[in-house]
């Protein structure tokens, strides 16, 4: 085809009006952690002419207080209406990837990219908008990035981040920590998909399911850093047995989402605190996508049949050498098609989970019937994802 002008404008290349999104820098871990000290740019939906300083959009805003702020709890609740913080604002461009990390707006504007892009990411499984669960009261979703207050939340209309601080009083906040956000959007976006049970929080398997899910929403958009999937992949040389027989790689990366989601624990031998009950469940899902991996490493003959055909969680150390030499090598060859194999196995996952939630009842809420839905949700993709689902499901004693 001929040109007229070879030359491409310098906004659309930018994607500033062409409806690309935003860009943002994010870290893909918390910033103390051992690779981590660089953020990375990600692009959110929102395009920078539907972008407010804040940052702010249609479906969420920052304020940043001035003063020491008390955490929200009924009946104070948002919106937050005392003195703030100068907001973050775009550069020339229209983007916000040119703040200053460590400053309050670099912060500021971590925590709401950070927020806008799990929504983003499980609104693309869904296929729709979510609405907040609290939209008839709230239009949007109010993020307060500063809070002195060891501890994170998401409430009716917010989302509040507090501060750890070390020995020396030197502050991590976590609005900087995309897992600790992710886990808080998780909850929302789970109340907002399936709603809250009359009996509250606390009862039956309702508040050890929400657990569950929010941590794994939180890994699948972690799983959505390319170079998440890289360092994962590194780490154990494409070989993700190695996750549940050594349970290191989280060590080595400080990745927490890792580390809860390759645990091995079944129903019987967790008690009733929510988060210990729902590490079952979690590490169900989870080895859900590493075997989807393997399977399809095993098809394309980038990895030896055994891989398929053992129990993950069983695995000995001799076993272990004769499979990973061959998976290394063929990583070393081949690291693209690893990635690929590893995106279709979170993404088949993923998209189960996203079509199970909406059809949850959350008054009869359980893991059984909530691990049969997606059993069903699986087949609809593929009576192998069913099968794996079904599996790892009997394993953990939640079928
Ligand atoms: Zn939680």
């Amino acid at each position: 085809m001929r040109r007229q002008n070879g030359d491409l404008s310098v906004t659309e290349e930018d994607g500033a009006s062409s409806g690309l999104g935003c860009r943002f820098l994010l870290y893909p871990q918390a910033p103390y952690l051992s690779g981590y000290d660089k953020p990375e740019p990600v692009w959110i939906s929102t395009p920078p002419d539907r972008l407010q300083p804040g940052p702010a959009n249609r479906r969420m805003y920052v304020r940043d207080p001035l003063l020491e702020k008390e955490p929200y709890e009924f009946p104070y609740l948002p919106p937050f209406v005392g003195a703030t913080h100068p907001p973050a604002e775009a550069g020339p461009d229209g983007h916000f990837d040119q703040l200053q990390p460590g400053s309050r707006q670099f912060i500021a504007a971590h925590a709401f990219a950070s927020a806008q892009r799990v929504l983003d990411i499980f609104e693309s499984f869904l296929g729709r908008e979510i609405s907040w669960y609290f939209a008839d009261t709230y239009e949007r979703l109010e993020i307060i990035p500063w809070v002195e207050w060891r501890n994170a939340q998401s409430g009716f209309g917010f989302l509040e981040l507090g501060v750890d601080r070390d020995g020396n009083g030197e502050a991590s906040p976590f609005a900087l920590n995309f897992d600790v956000i992710a886990h808080e959007v998780g909850h929302a976006i789970l109340f907002s998909l399936y709603g809250v049970a009359e009996s509250g929080f606390g009862d039956g398997d309702f508040g050890a399911f929400h657990e569950a899910n929010a941590d794994l929403i939180s890994l699948i958009s972690f799983m959505h850093f390319d170079s998440g999937l890289d360092r994962l992949l590194r780490h154990c040389q494409g070989n993700l047995l190695v996750l549940n027989e050594l349970n290191r790689i989280a060590e080595l990366t400080g990745d927490r989402q890792i580390r809860l989601a390759s645990n091995a624990r079944r129903l019987s031998e967790v008690t009733g605190e929510i988060h210990d009950r729902s590490r079952p469940f979690t590490g169900a899902v989870f080895d859900t996508i590493v075997d989807g991996f393997h399977w399809r490493l095993a098809e394309r003959g980038l990895a030896d049949e055994a891989l398929v055909e053992i129990d993950i969680r069983e695995v000995d150390a001799a076993q272990m050498r004769s499979i990973s030499q061959f998976t290394a090598e063929a990583f070393r060859a081949r690291p693209y098609l690893f990635k690929t194999a590893l995106i279709e196995a979170r993404d088949e996952v993923a998209l189960a989970l996203a079509q199970t939630w909406p059809r949850l009842d959350p008054n009869a809420l359980s893991f059984m019937g909530a691990a049969d839905i997606l059993c069903d949700r699986g087949a609809a993709q593929s009576a192998a994802l069913a099968q794996r689902f079904e599996t790892n499901f009997r394993w953990r004693e939640i079928l």
